[in-house]
């Protein structure tokens, strides 16, 4: 198997499992008892938060551990609309979100609320000025992600911070593609909330963190015991804590190694190089270093991924959350490619475990997958027709990776 959906989900490293291992049998102790043995469970928590802290550059006592990037967006966004409404009712955020952030918009617009949309443009940035034209006095909140999970794009979150903290309006970033893989830091960036998760940093599923800022008014929307100071009840998943905790130091180490930079320019250089009609969606500088999302013009991406499948190449056509779905991508949408185009493309996601020779292996399937169903395709056929005598390779390239 060549897995390349790391955006979806990585695989947990050794030395994570391998730290979470103790807590599942030998150090099962209720981190909430008042024995000994509990007390030294309850510590190994505080420490997974400050490991948590020391990677986004807050204190340990504003991050809350949740059960994963959902919660976390949920939490924040609701959390902020129950107890700001005094001063509004208005929130703004963007039409490329995931749908953990979008379908929650969604659900306060039924409720009374107001909701700006901010558009991006054709790389997947959003509009600044727009986002700052946007804020009201009525406006309680600006959620913007740091990165986008189908292509990839970096909104500028500084600039961002600079304004929502200028119009005192509060900033929750979703960061669950981004944290771990590009570096944060929540003080200069002037965020108030954060949302990440585990399992997309080589740590375990089910487990993730809120970031939020001392002073934030915090309520909790589940009721239950005093665990997380009774803002997040509920028995601690201490081996998921630990993991957590563990994936960021471990994430620390590597941010600057750009390992999965280097994997990624070397596969997309190859694609862009080796494959005709092949598109880059996205920013090219501006994007995680783990993602590529290309285009591939005359052909069918569901198409692609069945071939890719049956050679064990692991690929998808954007969100785990959202294949199976007809609809095409609204990330896709929002760039402006149409539904044809944006059926044409796909996610390839690549990690630290993913090797030169995968991408030469999965650079030849693509290769011979792209020319199959391209040869099925009676619109390639019209094209080349129309474009006989034309060295197709020259036509309608993006620029490589690191240009
Ligand atoms: N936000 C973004 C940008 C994501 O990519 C995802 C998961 O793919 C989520 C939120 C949801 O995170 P989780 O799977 O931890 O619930």
């Amino acid at each position: 198997m060549i897995y390349l959906d790391n955006a979806a989900t990585t695989q947990i490293k050794s030395e994570v499992l391998e730290a979470m291992m103790p807590y599942f049998r030998d150090l099962y102790e209720n981190p909430s008892a008042s024995y000994d043995s509990a007390k030294i469970v309850k510590k190994t928590i505080e420490q997974a938060r400050e490991q948590v802290a020391n990677l986004i550059h807050c204190k340990p006592s504003e991050v809350f551990f949740t059960s994963g990037g959902t919660e976390s967006d949920n939490w924040a966004i609701n959390m902020i609309a129950e107890n700001y409404s005094n001063k509004g009712k208005h929130i703004i955020t963007t039409a490329i979100e995931h749908h953990a952030v979008l379908h929650t918009t969604k659900r306060l617009e039924e409720n009374g609320f107001e909701v700006t949309y901010v558009g991006v443009d054709e790389k997947g940035m959003i509009d600044i000025e727009q986002l700052e034209n946007s804020i009201r006095p009525d406006t309680i909140l600006v959620s913007v992600m740091t990165a986008n999970n189908e292509i990839g794009t970096i909104q500028p979150i500084k600039e961002i911070g600079k304004i929502a903290r200028k119009n005192k309006v509060i900033f929750h970033t979703d960061a669950v593609q981004a944290y771990g893989h590009i570096p944060i830091d929540v003080s200069k960036m002037k965020i108030d909330m954060l949302s990440a998760s585990g399992h997309k940093i080589f740590g375990p599923k089910g487990i993730g963190i809120l970031y939020i800022k001392s002073g934030i008014k915090t309520s909790s929307f589940m009721q239950g015991g005093g665990q997380e100071k009774g803002y997040r009840p509920g028995t601690y998943n201490v081996p998921a804590i630990v993991g957590m905790g563990k994936a960021s130091e471990m994430a620390m180490e590597t941010i600057d190694r750009n390992i999965e930079k280097y994997i990624r320019d070397y596969f997309l250089n190859r694609l862009i190089d080796e494959i005709p009609l092949c598109y880059l969606n996205g920013d090219d500088k501006e994007r995680l270093p783990n993602n590529i999302n290309v285009r591939f013009e005359y052909v069918d991406a569901e198409a692609l991924l069945v071939l890719l499948n049956r050679h064990g190449i692991c690929a998808s056509v954007g969100s785990a959350c959202t294949t199976g779905q007809i609809e095409p991508s609204h990330v896709l949408i929002s760039i402006g490619l149409n539904s044809e185009q944006a059926g044409e493309s796909i996610r390839l996601t690549v990690s630290d475990f993913t090797t030169l020779n995968d991408i030469d292996i999965a650079v030849e399937m693509l290769k011979s997958s792209v020319e199959r169903l391209r040869s099925a395709s009676g619109k390639y056929r019209e094209y080349i027709e129309k474009n006989r005598g034309i060295n197709m390779k020259s036509s309608g390239w993006n620029k490589k990776a690191g240009e």
